[in-house]
């Protein structure tokens, strides 16, 4: 393992904005944990985890030591003729672990394909689409404090999930790393597909396998999404705001056709129309724009950190003022 100082992380987020670690190391094992963590003590450097960089905003210098942990084992510890639990770790690719899941008939995550990133930010998160969660497979999640290195197992129920929610991003946010997840899957196909684009899709061609699921999935997000290779992007930039029911009551009046989701605190609103209907798709901001398809996503052409989120508080603000609705950026601030 290298502790490279100075290097660039333009090819380590999504969003294509130059970024220079001021420290970067690839991890893959616990010695390598622990002799990063002793170089930051040593150093007083603060440590920051990176993942596979879809989900973070960053700045032009990161001060501190940035670890990737690129560990992809795959281990099943326990089984049933129903459901299996497997362990994986933290650096395997989240998409190319839903695909490995279908090819092993373990089914539960197969409306998570293609969201990009590792498995061990998952949890993170609580990393969702199309009418699934991936909180409702996850059984355990396994990591080291930053601070001192002890080892950690949170189950499920003790990780704070909620939509987009974790307490890794709430009291444990910068403290820990994750180093593998549990995950409970089934051996029994229950596909879920009440999500209106897969339920249109089932109507016309009947219940799908948990396979052609997940292939319908891959084929809704390729329409939708733009892919960041050719256009750099963080996926939705904005979570769909939850407002009070009265607050609720006063936009509807206004706003008859407003798309809304009734849930247990209020009711949820989709961010993505509320910008559409200012007329914002495809606005430019300088290098970063809206995207000409979907409302949610920023694209960055050329831009930094700072002109992203310069460009989200443009939208943020506009939001606010049109409809009195805040809106929450998704992805996380790596600075
Ligand atoms: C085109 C596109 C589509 C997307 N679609 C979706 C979607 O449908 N649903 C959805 O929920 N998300 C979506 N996302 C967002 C993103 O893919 C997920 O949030 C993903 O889980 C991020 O993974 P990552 O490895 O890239 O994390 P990163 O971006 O590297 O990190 C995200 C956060 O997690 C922390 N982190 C990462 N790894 C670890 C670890 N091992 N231990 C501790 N902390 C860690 C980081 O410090 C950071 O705060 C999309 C993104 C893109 C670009």
């Amino acid at each position: 393992m290298n502790i490279i100082p100075q290097h660039s992380l333009l090819e380590f987020n999504t969003l294509a904005v130059p970024a220079v670690a001021e420290y970067f190391a690839q991890v893959s094992s616990d010695k390598d944990i622990f002799e990063c963590l002793a170089f930051a003590k040593k150093n007083k450097l603060v440590v920051k985890v990176l993942g596979g960089g879809s989900n973070v905003v960053m700045s032009e210098f990161i001060p501190g030591l940035v670890v990737q942990f690129c560990a992809q084992d795959c281990k099943v510890i326990q089984e049933t003729d129903q459901s299996v639990t497997v362990k994986v770790e933290a650096g395997f690719n989240w998409h190319d672990f839903v695909l490995y899941c279908l090819s092993q008939d373990w089914y539960g995550i197969e409306n998570l394909a293609y969201i990009p990133g590792h498995v061990g930010a998952a949890p993170v998160q609580n990393i969702g689409a199309y009418g699934v969660e991936v909180k409702d497979c996850i059984k355990a999640v396994n990591g080291v404090y930053l601070d001192g290195g002890d080892a950690f197992t949170l189950l499920a129920d003790e990780c704070g999930f909620g939509y987009r929610e974790s307490c890794f991003k709430q009291a444990l946010n910068g403290q820990v790393l994750i180093t593998s997840v549990e995950f409970l899957l089934s051996k029994v196909p229950d596909v879920q597909v009440s999500y209106a684009p897969l339920n249109k899709m089932s109507a016309e061609k009947g219940l799908p396998t948990p396979s052609e699921l997940a292939r319908w999935v891959i084929e809704v997000r390729q329409s939708k999404l733009p892919d960041p290779k050719t256009l750099p992007n963080a996926g939705s930039f904005f979570k769909n705001p939850v407002v009070s029911t009265p607050d609720f009551n006063r936009l509807i009046e206004r706003y008859p056709s407003m798309p809304n989701y009734p849930q247990e605190n209020g009711v949820k609103l989709p961010a993505g129309w509320l910008i559409d209907q200012l007329g914002y798709k495809g606005k430019s901001f300088g290098h970063v724009s809206v995207h000409k398809l979907q409302a949610l996503v920023l694209i960055n052409l050329g831009g930094t950190g700072k002109d992203v989120i310069a460009a989200a508080n443009q939208v943020c603000e506009a939001v606010e003022e049109c409809y009195g609705v805040v809106l929450e950026q998704e992805p996380r601030l790596f600075h």
